[in-house]
């Protein structure tokens, strides 16, 4: 196979483009504006359903304020996709609420399938996902029969259970050194911006890369990032590494989400410049109080917002629909069977390699 530039070209067929993601979006309603007296009511509301159900709210880094404080008061948890699932297992609850995504939602019940699992929406999915279909996957991988297949979480279950691994971005790196490592070669999925970082990290340019990109991080500008650090030379940068590279070279620190917080913290830097979804910010700055943090520049010069780094799935989740699921009981998320004793041993095997380092 040929270099990866033109590997990801070959299946670009496959990959959802803008306009597929936009028809997604624009069948799903607009919220209305919600009022303090509204909030209020519904925070209450889901506090007493939470207690109700026996359910616990878990909600990603990329939700509301709203949402993360919420599953914080209420005993839940704010977290990345990886501890998101991890924590909905461990817990004694029967039912897991997660605000966030809908791959994270199917994780969560992959890893807990006798308990429910609801989401405040089933329409919140990832362009990564989109990006990936399970039928397209399974003849690319079919042609490359030699390769272990490494997947992202952000991935269907069908997709899931057709992997060797599935990785978060925290441990994507080590995981496909490991598996170079044993002499194997490796076919990566489904975004190439944190396929080609993991290449370069490890030097290895014929790992085969999927063509998919998430919408919100792929928007990050290298010449308006550069500027912002003209603006603020103390600032150091801290970027997510399903960004284009050409971010992640000016970054400071590439990370996962808890990575970036964490950063954030340890460091001596007292501002920080942020390529991440714009969620991120509730939790760095009540992580970091000290410290000051400006978002990435997405746009050019030309542009009316310095910044859209508002992943639209994740803003689908409201306290509103989340009252409403808990009213309802409904928007479960189900995984066939099959899939998800497929799609649960590469989970598991991410996990069992997690608590051996
Ligand atoms: S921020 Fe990007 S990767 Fe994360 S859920 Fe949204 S589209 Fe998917």
């Amino acid at each position: 196979m040929s270099a990866n530039e033109s590997t990801a070209t070959d299946v670009s067929d496959a990959v959802a483009d803008r306009a597929t993601v936009r028809a997604w979006l624009d069948r799903v309603p607009q919220h209305l504006v919600v009022t303090p007296a509204d909030e209020a009511a519904d925070r209450a509301a889901i506090k007493q359903l939470l207690k109700q159900h026996n359910a616990v709210l878990v909600a990603h880094y990329y939700t509301s304020p709203a949402l993360q404080s919420l599953a914080e008061e209420t005993g839940g948890l704010v977290a990345d996709s990886l501890e998101m699932a991890r924590f909905g297992a461990q817990s004694a609850a029967s039912t897991l609420v997660v605000a966030g995504v809908r791959f994270m939602g199917e994780t969560a019940k992959i890893l807990s399938p006798e308990k429910t699992v609801l989401m405040p929406t089933l329409e919140a999915t990832c362009s990564l996902d989109i990006g990936c279909p399970a039928d397209q996957f399974s003849a690319f991988c079919q042609q490359h029969p030699d390769h272990e297949v490494v997947v992202y979480a952000n991935t269907s279950v069908a997709v899931k259970a057709l992997s060797d691994w599935v990785v978060t971005s925290a441990i994507a790196v080590d995981v496909v050194e490991h598996v170079l490592s044993q002499g194997k070669q490796v076919i990566w999925a489904p975004d190439k911006h944190l396929g080609r970082y993991i290449q370069r990290k490890l030097g290895c340019d014929d790992i085969l890369l999927w063509d998919g990109a998430c919408i919100v991080h792929e928007e990050f500008k290298v010449k308006a990032l550069q500027d912002m650090m003209h603006l603020y030379p103390e600032a150091a940068v801290l970027a997510h590494p399903e960004s284009p590279y050409g971010v992640l070279e000016l970054a400071d620190v590439v990370g996962s989400t808890t990575q970036i917080i964490k950063a954030a913290q340890a460091r001596s830097e007292s501002s920080f410049i942020v390529a991440t979804d714009h969620g991120i910010f509730y939790k760095l700055q009540q992580q970091a109080p000290d410290k000051i943090f400006y978002m990435a520049p997405t746009s050019g010069e030309g542009a009316t917002c310095r910044s859209c780094a508002n992943c639209p799935w994740m803003g689908m989740n409201t306290l509103s629909n989340l009252r409403a699921t808990l009213e309802q009981h409904n928007n479960r998320i189900e995984v066939d069977a099959e899939q998800g004793r497929l799609a649960l041993m590469p989970l598991q095997r991410m996990l069992e390699f997690r608590s051996q380092r």
